[in-house]
């Protein structure tokens, strides 16, 4: 079969002869149609010695060719499957929070290259239990984005976002929009966020999941994002959650500055390197900040519903598709490394994109 592989030093290499995945009678295997290009894949595209030879890909949807040891599953069954394999045993597993397993590392294109994932013709998922059949209403184009869906979906419940919450999103990429979608999705009476790029701020807007979009660095826009939150801090009012989706020191404690009393932040966006923040602003403001990495499985539930019932965008997010070309997927890969870059979703396409 054909799969894109790393080759290390920012490059990647088609294989046209790479191994088909073998039927074990447990993992099931699937025709991959769709795969987004993640932020995480990127970054290991940057540090690609841990990866070499590795296919990526952990945000997908495709055909069964082989339910494995799946008592559901059957072969043509449309799916998409969580993008770590916890083992459904430990503490967290048990309560629901596979997130937190310590055994994830099995996981299909992510981290050991004898795992390989979804920029392929053909993958073998991690584990049966954790596979799930598509809503008829939802095209497998969408089901690629269920996973980055849930990462925002997971930004809100970390903070427990909620009917009348004023919330902030600092950041504009995938996971922002995502989390923007899911305030909306649980109540939030206004949802305003920040943004430096101003292709990524028009975008939000035209998309329809925020109320409003500032740019951080303009002149008097700390007086015109108070007038939307009863005044600001020193007025008793304040941003009630803020997600931060960037990963930015600025965008961080810019948020911060705009909290109410007693506010939550969930930290979602990456940031490798130490970041400074004015603690005393915590502090004084007695507010909670909780990270997130990942989210559990039993979300893609809720991401399925809100999309089939239309209270939340997939397929719109989706900014290129490209197809499974080593070309076309290397020259998305150098787009997503420009920081400048406006893209939202870049999706692969496997298959002929005739199957829905
Ligand atoms: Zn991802
Ligand atoms: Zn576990």
């Amino acid at each position: 079969m054909k799969a894109i592989v790393q080759e290390g030093n920012f490059k990647l290499y088609e294989d046209k002869n790479f191994p088909d995945p073998k039927p074990d009678g447990k993992r099931p295997i699937v025709k991959v149609e769709y795969c987004g290009i993640c932020g995480s894949d990127v970054h290991s595209w940057e540090i690609a010695d841990r990866t070499k030879g590795l296919v990526m890909g952990h945000e997908y949807s495709g055909i069964v060719v082989d339910p494995g040891d799946s008592p559901t599953l059957k072969v043509g069954d449309r799916v998409t499957c969580s993008p770590i394999t916890p083992c459904g045993e430990c503490e967290w597993c048990k309560m629901g929070r596979d997130d937190l397993c310590p055994q994830d590392y099995y996981s299909p294109g992510t981290f050991f290259k004898e795992v390989p994932g979804a920029m392929a013709d053909y993958m073998q998922l991690g584990k049966s239990a954790y596979v799930k059949k598509l809503p008829d209403n939802m095209t497998l184009r969408a089901a690629a984005l269920i996973e980055p869906a849930n990462i925002g979906l997971r930004a809100c419940q970390s903070v427990n976002v909620e009917k009348g919450d004023k919330v902030l999103v600092a950041g504009g990429g995938i996971i922002g929009v995502m989390s923007a979608q899911f305030a909306k999705y649980f109540g939030a009476s206004y949802v305003a966020m920040t943004e430096v790029n101003h292709a990524r701020a028009k975008r939000a807007l035209e998309l329809g999941v925020v109320d409003d979009v500032f740019d951080p660095t303009e002149e008097g826009v700390v007086d015109k994002i108070n007038e939307k939150i009863d005044g600001g801090y020193t007025k008793g009012g304040g941003f009630t959650k803020f997600l931060e989706c960037s990963g930015s020191p600025a965008a961080l404690n810019f948020g911060v500055s705009l909290m109410k009393k007693a506010g939550k932040v969930s930290l979602v966006g990456v940031n490798w390197n130490p970041v400074p923040i004015m603690t005393v602003v915590v502090l004084l403001r007695q507010l909670t900040m909780v990270g997130i990495m990942s989210a559990p499985f039993n979300g893609f539930d809720t991401v399925m519903k809100a999309a089939s019932e239309g209270k939340i965008k997939l397929e719109e997010l989706i900014t290129k598709e490209i197809p499974l070309e080593v070309d076309a997927v290397q020259a998305a890969f150098e787009e997503l490394h420009d920081p400048k870059n406006d893209q939202l979703k870049i999706m692969i396409r496997i298959g002929d994109g005739k199957t829905k």
